[in-house]
């Protein structure tokens, strides 16, 4: 076995090396420790997509759907990885999209009673006549 300071060979079973002294039975000093990269705080991109297609479904109903979506996948992801911050923001996004897509759902509903109505009345000549 080799000295792990000075690189002498001493017999097999020695503990302390012949040369230097050093002891054998110790383990190899280890490696300095990589400085653990500090712990950044990360947080999912697609919960803050999510909060902004949220947002911006209130106004525009097919994005409250993506935002549903990103919002879902964003709680799945913070769920798997405890390091990844942003369920809050996921949260509120999902619920954004939510209420962004059922303003949607209402107003289209809405749209389509007066478009009916429009059209029976824009019908009634032809009814009449
Ligand atoms: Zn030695």
């Amino acid at each position: 076995m080799y000295c792990p300071k000075c690189g002498e060979q001493n017999p097999e079973g020695s503990n302390f090396c012949q040369k230097c002294g050093a002891s054998l039975t110790a383990q190899p000093a280890p490696l300095p420790q990589s400085s653990p990269l500090p712990e950044v705080e990360r947080t999912s991109g697609l919960a803050i997509a999510s909060l902004v297609l949220g947002i911006l479904g209130i106004f525009i109903g097919p994005l409250a759907i993506l935002a549903i979506i990103f919002g879902a996948v964003a709680i799945a992801q913070t769920r798997k990885d405890p390091g990844l911050k942003g369920k809050g923001i996921a949260l509120a996004g999902l619920v954004c999209g939510i209420v962004g897509l059922g303003l949607w759902v209402v107003a289209l509903v809405w749209f389509g009673l007066i478009f009916l109505w429009l059209f029976q009345i824009t019908s009634m000549p032809t009814v009449f006549s």
